[in-house]
């Protein structure tokens, strides 16, 4: 491209999930509900922290401008552009990340499975890391209270009735509703799609994936009055999607779309249709971490 320095990045895509309230410092939520700690980006006030880094060193730009960049049709002398994103539409990114992202005047992508909007659905993966932490504490108590040995068939016995006698999911609403969204929309954000139900498209049939991809651009042109431009495949590992996938992706008439295996995406190489993403978790969090990844990006 005209004008561009072999070898610099463009463009770089930050992949948040949930965020937490103060104090998170990685572990358990601290909540009695069924939820996976790990989907946990960084605690609000982290996050905080890490615009305000943002916004020093580089330019936090709207999805519109990152397609542009990821298509190779407009080019930058020097430096990057960032795109915030965030996938699984948890309510605590309106309710927390939301209110952050205003406040700095900066834009970010909320990626939504369409079918858990408004809801008080619990996904598999914080339903397994529930049955998981309840059955290792369970586990932990039946060492810790010195039994001098503990029989294996007794040990099973202990971790089935843990893993069976989980509290069933609460019925608090757990993903931001169609009303939340139409404000984020308004106040500046984009709403993408994440599917309809987060399944692996890869392990769909063609018409299946086609279903999931255009029942949720549907069910967001309806209830935003906006098609959505993009859409991030569920979990985003290189197997997690296919060449077929892409293609539908593109007919159903999104304008990019989000895998989630690290790295930038530098000029000249870059895929609208799988564009580079960088995960946020509370290790990267660290501000000296976002500092060396922005220094590693902008080369
Ligand atoms: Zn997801």
């Amino acid at each position: 491209m005209a004008g561009a320095r072999a070898g610099g990045a463009s463009l770089i895509v930050l992949g948040y999930h949930r965020i937490a309230a103060p104090g998170f410092a990685g572990g358990d939520d601290g909540s009695s509900e069924p939820c996976d700690p790990g989907l946990f980006s960084a605690c609000v006030d982290r996050f905080d922290e890490q615009l305000r880094c943002l916004k020093r060193q580089t330019q936090i730009v709207r999805l519109e401008e990152a397609i542009e960049l990821a298509g190779g049709r407009i080019s930058l002398r020097r430096g990057s552009r960032v795109l915030l994103t965030f996938d699984d539409g948890y309510r605590d990114n309106f309710d927390l990340a939301f209110p952050v992202l205003r406040a700095h005047g900066v834009p970010a992508v909320f990626l939504i499975p369409t079918a858990y909007a408004g809801t008080a659905h619990a996904p598999w993966w914080d339903r397994v890391a529930h049955l998981l932490a309840t059955a290792r504490r369970r586990l932990l108590n039946l060492v810790k209270h010195g039994q001098p040995a503990i029989d294996p068939p007794v040990l099973l016995a202990h971790l089935t009735e843990a893993a069976e006698s989980t509290a069933p999911p609460s019925q608090r609403r757990r993903f931001l509703d169609w009303d939340e969204a139409r404000q984020m929309q308004r106040a500046g954000m984009s709403i993408g799609s994440h599917t309809h139900t987060h399944p692996l498209l890869s392990q769909l049939t063609e018409s299946q994936q086609r279903e999931e991809l255009a029942t949720s651009r549907h069910l967001i042109a309806t209830e935003l009055r906006q098609p959505p431009l993009a859409v991030a495949f569920p979990t985003g590992a290189r197997d997690s999607f296919t060449a077929v996938t892409r293609r539908l992706a593109r007919d159903i008439g999104y304008r990019a779309a989000f895998s989630f295996h690290g790295g930038v995406n530098r000029r000249g190489r870059t895929d609208a249709f799988d564009p580079r993403r960088v995960g946020v978790d509370p290790q990267s969090g660290e501000r000296c971490a976002l500092r060396l990844a922005m220094a590693r990006a902008t080369g």
